[in-house]
């Protein structure tokens, strides 16, 4: 049924090369929509591309560094281009970690990882304003993590820039609400991706994760993907400014 499709709707998700973009992309396309993405590496882009193509996906995408000011703005103005000036789902996807104790970052890393994980989907939020409501009925979902609930030694900038994406769409949720636009954020927990390939592959850090996790093992990126869009179906009109844990039941667990 219709409450279960995004057939006919737009949707912009950034970084869908690898990973948990990459499943979401998928996710949204199998379900209809018509789905545009970046990343950094224009070669990898371009085989995704075709890959997508190949499988009937209906998929676009750009070369976008999401951390620089201008890149955004440019991938905007391709955005509405290609989508007719409306959009109804932006997946604020990109996010990368430097691991270290607090006394170590420097001030370069620290803004790195604040342009990256928090600048960069505020300003797509608001460059995605106009399209969003435009749609008549926009969805923004953050791909935040569970470092941004609870203490991870994943490092504190990490956890402060995923903290404050989840105030964010509590905030733009309540803001928003009069143009149709809800917002709400996915906090994973480990989830099998290049981002932490380095880390699930070490033995001990697994062994770590997997007592930790009631379900006892880590997240497949379309575990992700699945909430993440069904946060976008109609079926989800009622749901907005919540954070919303997929982690195994990670953050339930006490002293085990
Ligand atoms: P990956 O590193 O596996 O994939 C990241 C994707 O984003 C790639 O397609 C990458 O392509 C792209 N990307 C990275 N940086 C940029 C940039 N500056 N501009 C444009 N594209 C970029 O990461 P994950 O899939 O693991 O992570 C996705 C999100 O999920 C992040 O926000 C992360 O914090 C969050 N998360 C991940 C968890 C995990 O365990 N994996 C747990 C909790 C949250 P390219 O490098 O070519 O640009």
């Amino acid at each position: 049924s219709a409450r279960w499709s995004l057939a006919g709707m737009t949707a912009l998700v950034t970084g869908g090369t690898r990973g948990i973009g990459f499943a979401v992309v998928e996710e949204l396309a199998e379900l209809g929509a018509a789905v545009h993405t970046c990343s950094r590496n224009e070669v990898e882009l371009n085989q995704r591309l075709q890959e997508w193509s190949a499988k009937g996906f209906n998929v676009t995408g750009s070369v976008c560094d999401a951390s620089s000011r201008p890149q955004r703005q440019q991938l905007l103005e391709k955005v509405s281009t290609v989508f007719n000036g409306k959009l109804n789902i932006l997946i604020n996807n990109v996010g990368t970690n430097i691991r270290k104790p607090t006394t170590e970052y420097t001030a370069e890393e620290y803004s790195m990882l604040m342009a990256t994980n928090l600048e960069s989907c505020y300003h797509l939020c608001q460059l995605a304003h106009p399209l969003l409501k435009a749609s008549g009925a926009g969805s923004i979902v953050f791909i935040s993590s569970v470092a941004g609930l609870v203490h991870l030694f994943s490092g504190s900038v990490y956890g402060a820039t995923k903290g404050a994406i989840n105030q964010l769409a509590r905030n733009l949720a309540c803001e928003w609400a009069k143009d149709n636009i809800r917002v709400n954020s996915v906090a994973p927990w480990y989830t099998k991706t290049s981002l932490v390939e380095h880390l699930l592959s070490d033995k001990q850090f697994m062994d770590g994760v997997v007592s930790r996790t009631p379900l006892g093992r880590p997240a497949e990126a379309n575990e992700v993907s699945s909430m993440v869009a069904f946060l976008c179906l109609p079926a989800a009109s009622y749901i907005t400014g919540q954070t919303i844990a997929v982690d195994g039941g990670f953050t339930v667990n006490g002293f085990p």
